[in-house]
């Protein structure tokens, strides 16, 4: 097996506990790395660190999967981390629909899998892990005789990797139309086509929430997708529900996911730029109980935070104006770049320009299923705040 040998200074960091290496922190490699083999990562004074993925056309050339130094690297090693996953989740409360693996999180670098009860749609999003997506679909069939599993890799990401943007099946073809379950009603949900792997499973501890504000009140709901939140807010004794979202197809999803839980008479949605809507309602002077907001990441580089911190404090602002005082504003962003000190500065100058007083009823984060692993960054990501808006 290869052994990679790290820069003295960069060996602190991967010991505690980081497992990626860029390009510039390795010393040396006792020959040649290819593309997705297994090697040995070691300290600059040759002591054992772990054992990982390599792909040397990368930017991170190595990902750690282990820091065992008896663990094969084989089938066997991923039925058995799958496995153990299975088991935290079922651990923490899941039992039906969770994110089964969550790359990093689960020291399985650049590995999604979510479990949309017998169905199963994976991402594998670096060479190295891509090599072993045989090996994770027998762990996937083994463990859980799923009805379906399917592959959602149409991610410019893997073209870093070197690897082309692909979807399909990775078991015998099914209908990916599904209708899935969460906190007691019911969605369809388009595995092939709908956004990421389909439906946005970080949110579903979340959505749980918005239980007690929603109760008799006037909702708007923005980036609503396929409308889960706005469903929630019905089921939990909304007036009236009105959802926005820029996709026609999330609309006609959202209204057809209404009609399936028999709640379309309290709960419609609308094809709108949430931007220019918003923007205009607040002119005519509408008001609303509750607004709640859950837009994309606005940017997905570093280079380019300013645009995201922008378009974060336009649109909270927007959304606050159209909050009657005493009314609640739900808010989220969903990218790591903004991290949750700097989301609550954000929220607070939109109050500033507002000229509105907020009290915070609960600032959560993802998902239970989506572990967090301190001191590794990019496994906190969402925000999700709820506040008085007064
Ligand atoms: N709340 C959803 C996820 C929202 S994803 C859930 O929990 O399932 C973000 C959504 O914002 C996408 O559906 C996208 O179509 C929509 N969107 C993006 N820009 C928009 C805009 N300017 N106005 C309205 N919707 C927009």
């Amino acid at each position: 097996m290869n052994r990679v040998f790290l820069r003295r200074k960069i060996s602190p960091r991967v010991l505690k506990g980081h497992p990626w290496i860029f390009n510039n922190e390795i010393e040396k490699a006792d020959h040649e790395m290819q593309p997705g083999e297994i090697a040995e990562v070691l300290t600059f004074d040759k002591k054992f660190v772990g054992k990982g993925y390599v792909n040397p056309q990368s930017q991170i050339q190595v990902r750690i999967l282990t820091r065992n130094k008896s663990d094969e690297i084989n089938e066997q090693f991923f039925l058995k981390r799958i496995k153990e996953c299975w088991q935290y989740r079922q651990k923490i409360g899941y039992t039906e629909n969770c994110r089964l693996v969550f790359g990093e999180a689960d020291s399985l670098p650049q590995l999604i899998i979510d479990k949309f009860n017998d169905y199963f749609v994976i991402q594998t999003l670096a060479l190295g892990i891509d090599v072993w997506k045989p090996a994770i679909v027998e762990a996937i069939q083994q463990l859980f005789c799923p009805k379906g599993i399917y592959e959602r890799n149409d991610v410019p990401v893997r073209e870093l990797e070197g690897l082309p943007q692909q979807k399909g099946f990775l078991s015998a073809p099914f209908d990916t139309k599904i209708i899935i379950n969460e906190n007691g009603h019911r969605y369809h949900e388009d595995i092939e086509n709908g956004q990421k792997t389909g439906y946005f499973l970080d949110q579903q501890d979340n959505r749980r929430a918005i239980q007690h504000i929603v109760k008799g009140a006037d909702v708007l709901g923005a980036f609503t997708y396929t409308g889960t939140f706005e469903i929630h807010a019905a089921y939990y004794g909304a007036k009236s529900v009105l959802g926005l979202d820029i996709s026609a197809g999330a609309v006609e999803q959202a209204n057809a996911n209404a009609k399936l839980n028999g709640l379309e008479n309290r709960c419609r949605f609308e094809t709108a730029n949430a931007f220019d809507v918003l923007k205009q309602w607040a002119k005519e002077g509408k008001q609303y109980d509750v607004v709640m907001l859950d837009p994309p990441a606005f940017t997905k580089s570093r280079e380019t935070i300013q645009k995201a911190i922008t378009g974060y404090k336009e649109i909270n602002l927007r959304g606050m104006k159209l909050v009657r005082p005493g009314g609640f504003l739900v808010t989220s962003s969903c990218t790591n770049l903004v991290n949750a000190d700097l989301f609550s500065q954000i929220i607070d100058m939109a109050a500033k320009d507002a000229r509105r007083k907020l009290r915070q009823v609960t600032f959560q984060r993802q998902s239970a299923d989506h572990p967090i692993i301190r001191g590794l960054e990019n496994t906190e990501y969402l925000k999700f705040l709820i506040v008085q808006v007064q």
